[in-house]
């Protein structure tokens, strides 16, 4: 049995033209959305500010009146924004959050 072999290209090296091409921008987010908090139901818990996928949620400096640091929402665009995939909302043990879609 015979087998043909292909000849192995030699390796090449990356150059800045390379890096450039795949050091494209995101694209813009097609949704974007905002949050409400109502600010005295929350118990400080911060599921969603971990389970935010774009990381826009942070713990505020402000109490509430049971004590506790709500969320609030700080974006940095283009990336960076809040896209209203509701898993705020949707983590929210005491349903604190509504998250409203920007047209
Ligand atoms: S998930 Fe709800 S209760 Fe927990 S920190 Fe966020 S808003 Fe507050
Ligand atoms: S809707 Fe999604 S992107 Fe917007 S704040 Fe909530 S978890 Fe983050």
């Amino acid at each position: 049995m015979f087998f043909i072999m292909r000849p192995i290209s030699p390796a090449r090296n990356n150059t800045m033209e390379d890096v450039k091409l795949t050091q494209k921008k995101p694209p813009a987010p097609k949704k974007r959305g905002t949050i409400r908090v109502i600010v005295d139901r929350c118990k400080g818990c911060w599921y969603c500010i971990a389970y935010c996928p774009t990381k826009v949620l942070q713990v505020s400096e402000t109490l509430n009146e049971k004590g506790y640091h709500p969320p609030v929402l700080v974006e940095n665009p283009p990336e960076k924004v809040c896209i209203a995939c509701h898993m705020c909302e949707m983590v929210c043990p005491d349903f604190a959050i509504i998250v409203e879609e920007l047209k």
